[in-house]
């Protein structure tokens, strides 16, 4: 049964798509959006179209920017020699709030997990390994806690230990299961400073 017109049960679908919006709240967000003025509503439309438009993989680190370089691996004040491996370009905003990493980043995109039938191929190790052919003195995996941020560390531990570069893994202390994302900075902080190395 059609409760709305077919514009607006159009616009309650496709908000209901994005994730974290259950069906009551893409409803809110529709009748929200409609009483908006125009002038906002094109703005905001403009805005996501612009965004995933000139928004594009930094071709060092993989992070999500609209450079060709982000602006952290063009800095020359960052230490080109350290990399931490983050799961995605979320965690890597988690660390930089802290504002005490000094090294740059290589963002993975997602893990390992042979239950979703997530296989290395499928992240970001590929532009690792090419970046552990210049001048690098440690790899920090920094990849979540859970099983599969596990999996994934291992497998990047064995990958970067023949070519005798240091890899540390970032200390327990991260809940298990965690998001780094969600984790406060001094938890972040006391992680990277008690990495071990594997
Ligand atoms: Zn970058």
């Amino acid at each position: 049964m059609e409760y709305y017109s077919n514009e607006i049960s159009k616009l309650i679908e496709e908000l209901g798509r994005l994730p974290g919006i259950g069906a009551k709240t893409a409803q809110r967000l529709a009748f929200h959006i409609i009483n908006m003025p125009e002038d906002q509503v094109t703005r905001l439309a403009d805005t996501i179209t612009h965004a995933k438009r000139n928004i594009c993989y930094c071709k060092e680190c993989c992070t999500l920017t609209d450079q060709e370089i982000c602006p952290i691996c063009s800095s020359t004040k960052r230490d080109h020699k350290t990399i931490m491996v983050v799961e995605n370009s979320r965690d890597l905003a988690a660390y930089e709030k802290t504002g005490k990493y000094g090294g740059v980043y290589h963002v993975l995109h997602g893990a390992i997990s042979p239950m979703l039938g997530i296989g290395p191929a499928d992240i970001r190790l590929k532009e690792l390994m090419v970046r552990l052919q210049g001048d690098v003195d440690e790899v920090i995996i920094a990849t979540n806690s859970s099983l599969e941020g596990e999996a994934t560390a291992m497998y990047i531990s064995k990958l970067v230990k023949p070519t005798g570069i240091k890899v540390t893994r970032i200390a327990s202390g991260v809940p298990v299961g965690g998001d780094l994302e969600y984790i406060d900075e001094v938890t972040l902080l006391r992680a990277l400073d008690g990495r071990v190395e594997l």
